[in-house]
């Protein structure tokens, strides 16, 4: 197609608008009301140009082959300027001041030689400054809409609308009210969209908007250290504070969005109780002392532990926080330096089984298939998972997929996030996935659904799954899961019959007893329909929890592989690793974090270090960890604040955060990306990096690698999955996803596309019979507990509680039905205790018809509440992942000290 702008030919895409043609030929329009990443809306009128003798919004024209436009002419400026001073007309005189002199609106003005007194408007339509992360100057709204299809079009959750009438039309939430009484998720699009500063982020010493005064401002990009999703930041710093964090427009994952924990919830970083210096426990208190006495110190309980008990009696627990070349190091450092395997890190609390079980079924430990390709599929499979809530960028983009016609099929107990969006929704009793799996698959067999030439060709395993899945026909899945058979079998055709179908998981599958097997039995159906390994299906992909929970594993900081995967049972695997590290690497695989604290109640570990875990509030039967860390006689933690781990601890080393490292994180769809310090830590504080070089140094050994650029090159040389990779590179290129063998080729972000990574090439059907789960309730714990996230928060809220996100959810509540309310004589927001077999918990009774009866739920984001307490020590017969799907426990009204006396 070819548009000739002022003279100058251009080739815009089929579908283009007249503005994105004006655009390539380099000329430039006001556009109020657009944003390219919305619907365009041409109500501004400030775009206008000439085309086919007509006046036009460019906007919002099609440009067609050997269009013509004219954008140039005087006529033309002065209609565009009247357009933009009629806008400017109506707002208060301070609408182009210094205040908010860089929105767009100003820059426009500036442009145009409006002059800020143009700007004459009476205003006194007054302010909305309820939420902690948006206000609203309704005096310098114009209407454009922006923030309304912002929310709706990108963010997906239609928290804003336009009111009043004419001129006085003006945002508003669209339930009425303060904007913090609102629908509003915080996500900051609308702020990030509005061209005149009528919504801004309160306390942003910028001028607000993302075009902060150059001279000023330092911008630094860097990874987001929440959630795994991996969204690309941009943090603006001034006199070594955070200004403001802004979500990347060239950010991969996120394009140019962002959630309220990554764009938000930064406040923790000036806390004043971070931790700035070491504290070393004397006469049973925790008191500061140099880093010179807290590592000598470090050093001689190692040396004492490895002499009373050998090397297996240290163990570190690595960190899901911390970067890629941290957690290098520090397996390094238990290899090399103390001479054990007892590595392990918080995937073992979470996705231990995806590992397990993709690596089974498809032979590597990462999702299948890149998002950009799971975005187009036409059909999703979205099991145990609330993106919505627990990955908002992944579910904002996942939820735009479904509103445009996608089909989908939610698997979860719960009625929440893009449930309220599907075809189906199956509600499967908690610990009974296997069987619905089964059921599944049953059903895609049965009506022909199954790819039998891809069976043929590229899988193993058909006749042992086929023998089993006679066993599950819809009627007995429905009576062991619950979910009605006609659900079941409409799930199975919508998947079964879709041309590009795509599973998404994440930890309803896996947290269970039989975690592995649900992760082979969910792949099975990808198998069955040959929609792994092929154009015809965008596989199998977990979420993944912590920001760099993939990277942690892909690091070797794990029991049994070393970087890459390569089995420490394996000669060949060592001896690569031994080659580059000049030193022997044990073969004995090392303990997993349950087994850590075992051997530590046994009194059989002498030494546990755990970085940036805590490990007290996070982990199952809570009691019990702490029991363990009381047992151990040396316990080092590294933190930024003194968690409940901390607390027990006998050295607390005071760390630095994700906005202050320099390192990679690898996100849920193995993509490597930067992640660059924009603040120096506090104090003392510092990065996991240079802690474990301290004591290396302070134990003798010299763990080379001076810097993570040169830990990243080492590991490259360790394992051929990472050898392509380089800061250098990932700097030059961005993300880059793993297995990424050559420098020079790309990172393979579509996986088994020729075969799979099995021993065979095959892909392996699964055949595992569904088994009950650890938990069930009877007369005594009627009730099943499940646990997850909620959106303003993450993990043990150490990061998230120290930030505004306070003021948005201040409290762990546990989700009811009404009629167990009406059951067990609870009354919404009120106290509730919940008991289990292990513990006890107090938490605010909140009443939800997204729950059935006899199930309840609850995060852990606030340690005081005592939440895993309540959960066993049941764990996955494969990994030891926990089942904190599954707990059976009672609830009893009002807090647990009236709950013990009977009252
Ligand atoms: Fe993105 Fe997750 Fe960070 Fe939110 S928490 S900004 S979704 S990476």
């Amino acid at each position: 197609m070819r548009v000739t702008v002022d003279g100058i030919t251009v080739r815009p895409a089929q579908g283009a608008s007249l503005l994105a043609a004006v655009r390539l030929a380099g000329a430039e329009l006001p556009t109020l009301c657009h944003d390219d990443r919305l619907t365009p809306e041409g109500s501004c009128r400030t775009c206008l140009v000439r085309s086919g003798g007509n006046v036009v919004a460019a906007c919002v024209t099609p440009a067609v082959d050997g269009t013509v436009v004219e954008v140039a002419g005087d006529a033309l400026r002065a209609l565009r300027r009247e357009a933009v001073e009629v806008i400017v007309a109506a707002l208060p005189p301070y609408a182009l001041d210094g205040g908010v002199d860089d929105r767009e609106l100003a820059r426009v003005c500036h442009a145009m030689g409006i002059a800020p007194q143009a700007a004459q408007g009476r205003g006194g339509r007054g302010r909305d400054d309820s939420h902690p992360y948006v206000h609203l100057d309704r005096d310098l709204c114009i209407a454009c809409g922006r923030c309304v299809r912002m929310c709706a079009e990108v963010q997906g959750t239609f928290a804003l609308t336009l009111v009043g009438r004419g001129a006085d039309t003006v945002v508003a939430p669209g339930t009425g009210g303060p904007w913090a009484q609102s629908d509003c998720v915080a996500c900051g699009g609308c702020v990030d969209t509005c061209p005149t500063g009528a919504l801004t982020e309160p306390g942003l010493p910028l001028g607000g908007g993302t075009a902060a005064p150059a001279r000023t401002v330092t911008r630094t990009v860097t990874t987001c250290g929440y959630c795994g999703v991996g969204c690309s930041l941009e943090v603006l710093t001034r006199e070594g504070q955070v200004a403001a964090v802004l979500p990347d427009h060239e950010g991969p994952v996120n394009r140019g969005h962002a959630c309220v924990k990554g764009r938000f919830a930064h406040g923790f970083l000036r806390s004043p109780e971070r931790l700035t210096r070491p504290l070393l426990r004397r006469d049973g208190r925790l008191e500061p002392v140099t880093w010179q006495e807290a590592l000598e110190h470090v050093a001689r309980g190692l040396r004492a532990a490895v002499a009373a008990g050998g090397p297996d009696a240290v163990a570190v627990i690595s960190s899901a926080r911390a970067t890629n070349e941290e957690n290098y190091l520090i397996q390094k450092f238990m290899r090399v330096a103390v001479g054990t395997n007892n590595i392990d890190n918080c995937s073992r609390l979470c996705h231990a089984p995806s590992a397990a079980g993709l690596t089974a079924s498809f032979g590597l430990s990462g999702g299948t298939d890149t998002f950009d390709d799971v975005e187009t599929a036409d059909c999703l499979l979205l099991v145990g998972a609330n993106p919505i809530e627990a990955h908002p960028v992944i579910g904002a983009r996942l939820l735009q997929k479904v509103l445009r016609g996608a089909r989908l099929v939610v698997a979860d107990p719960r009625a929440v996030g893009l449930a309220r969006y599907a075809d189906v929704h199956l509600r499967p009793r908690p610990g009974t996935n296997v069987a619905l799996f089964h059921g599944l698959a049953h059903t895609l067999w049965a009506e022909g659904l199954a790819d039998e030439e891809f069976l043929r060709r590229r899988a193993g395993g058909l006749p042992e799954l086929l023998a089993l899945l006679a066993d599950y026909p819809p009627d007995r899945v429905s009576a062991l899961t619950g979910v009605p058979a006609e659900d079941l079998v409409a799930a199975a055709r919508l998947y079964g019959r879709a041309e590009r179908p795509a599973i998404i998981y994440g930890l309803g599958v896996t947290e269970h007893l039989h975690g592995t097997d649900g992760v082979r039995t969910l792949a099975n159906l990808a198998i069955l329909r040959g929609a792994v390994g092929t154009a015809r299906g965008f596989g199998v992909n977990p979420l993944r929890g912590q920001n760099n929970v993939q990277g942690a594993s892909d690091m070797g900081a794990l029991p049994d592989v070393l970087p890459g995967y390569g089995k420490v049972t394996d000669p060949l695997a060592r001896s690569r690793a031994e080659d580059v590290w000049g030193a022997p690497v044990p073969g004995r695989p090392g303990m997993r974090i349950p087994e850590m604290f075992a051997a530590a109640r046994a009194g059989a570990l002498g030494a546990l270090w755990i970085v940036g875990e805590d490990v007290c509030a996070t982990d199952p039967d809570a009691t019990r960890v702490a029991e363990a860390l009381e047992a151990c006689p040396l316990v080092v933690c590294q933190e930024l604040f003194l968690s409940q781990t901390a607390r027990r601890a006998d050295v607390v080393l005071p760390a630095a955060s994700w906005l202050e490292k320099d390192g990679t994180f690898v996100n849920f769809d193995r993509r490597f990306q930067r992640v660059r310090p924009a603040l120096a830590p506090p104090g003392e504080a510092m990065t996991d990096f240079a802690v474990v070089h301290a004591l290396a140094s302070a134990l003798g050994v010299d763990l080379g690698c001076r810097t993570p650029a040169e830990a990243l090159a080492e590991c490259g040389r360790v394992t051929p999955l990472f050898a392509g990779l380089s800061h250098e590179r990932l700097d030059r290129e961005g993300a880059i996803a793993w297995p990424c063998p050559d420098p020079r080729g790309p990172g393979e972000a579509r996986l088994h596309r020729e075969r799979f990574a099995t021993p065979d090439g095959r892909a392996h059907l699964a055949a595992c019979p569904y088994l009950p789960p650890g938990e069930n309730p009877d007369d005594h714990y009627p009730v099943i507990l499940v646990t997850g996230r909620r959106w303003a928060h993450y993990n043990s809220g150490g990061m998230t509680r120290r930030t505004g996100n306070i003021l948005l959810d201040d409290t762990d509540r546990l989700d009811l039905h009404p009629a167990d309310a009406a059951r067990y004589g609870l009354r919404d927001g009120h106290p509730v205790t919940v008991e289990s077999r292990h513990g006890r918990a107090t938490l605010t009774a909140s009443l939800s018809d997204d729950l059935v009866p006899g199930q309840v739920f609850c995060a852990f984001h606030f340690p005081s509440s005592g939440v895993n307490t309540l959960t066993s020590d049941h764990a996955d017969t494969v990994t030891s992942c926990p089942e904190y799907k599954v707990t059976a426990v009672r609830l009893i009204p009002g807090p647990a000290a009236a709950a013990r006396r009977g009252e």
